[in-house]
């Protein structure tokens, strides 16, 4: 190679860096402004900066603007109000090591549908929300031609330790923490109501119904435990948000 051709590479070389680095810096300036800018075309629930809306479509950015929300007592209740949810809060409740609600509110409405006061921590009614709008209501109209009015529970708080098909066992339930709720069934806008006792293996729409949002609840939250789990739970569904993701 003669000194030249070896200058010639070395511009080229440099040449082409420099406009790697120009392409880089323009592609970083157009997605910082996507972001940022106030009046940005990227809707909100494609933009991780944003805040989650209940309400707005699934994207692939929600899962993240949902672990957010989750890991931030102020913005979970704001992100609650935002879309109408009623969450009263209350003073977080402090028992001892194993049993407490932090982030403490009484639940009574969904973005669309109403549950029976419960009191319970507000990620649990994060999640509660999350399935209720984008799992039940769909599966009600698309399965039963009606809307859910209201989700029938057994409550979300319960210092106590785990029960197990054999008995009780020496952990701690997630319902001490009020990371839990027991939902029972649903309550229609057309005057039905399904409930899992009586439904689950009763075949037919009710059947269908229940088992799509029993596997839909698995999208929100990390353990899900229905009927075919074991017999304590033939009459609800337990839906617990941290957790090692069992479904069942
Ligand atoms: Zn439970």
């Amino acid at each position: 190679m003669t000194k030249r051709t070896g200058r010639r590479r070395f511009t080229q070389l440099a040449a082409s860096f420099f406009s790697i680095i120009v392409f880089l810096f323009l592609v970083g300036s157009a997605v910082f402004l996507l972001l940022t800018h106030p009046k940005s075309p990227l809707p909100d629930h494609w933009n991780p900066l944003r805040d989650l809306s209940i309400t707005a479509p699934v994207s692939l950015v929600t899962r993240f603007q949902l672990n957010r929300a989750l890991a931030d007592k102020a913005q979970c209740k704001a992100v609650l109000s935002a879309d109408e949810v009623t969450f009263a809060e209350m003073e977080d409740l402090v028992v001892d090591q194993n049993c407490g609600i932090s982030g403490r509110g009484l639940l009574s409405r969904l973005a669309t549908a109403d549950v029976r006061g419960v009191e319970t921590r507000c990620t649990t009614a994060l999640r509660l929300a999350m399935w209720e709008h984008h799992v039940v209501q769909p599966a009600a109209r698309d399965i039963l031609g009606t809307e859910a009015r209201a989700l029938r529970h057994l409550g979300s708080y319960n210092c106590r330790r785990m029960r197990t098909a054999q008995g009780q066992d020496s952990r701690w339930s997630s319902h001490a923490t009020a990371d839990s709720i027991d939902i029972v069934g649903v309550d229609l806008a057309d005057g039905r109501t399904v409930n899992l006792l009586r439904d689950w293996s009763a075949g037919g729409p009710e059947a269908e119904f229940l088992r799509r949002i029993g596997r839909g609840a698995c999208d929100w939250f990390r353990v899900v435990l229905s009927p075919n789990f074991n017999k304590l739970h033939a009459d609800h569904f337990h839906l617990q948000g941290p957790g090692w993701g069992y479904c069942r």
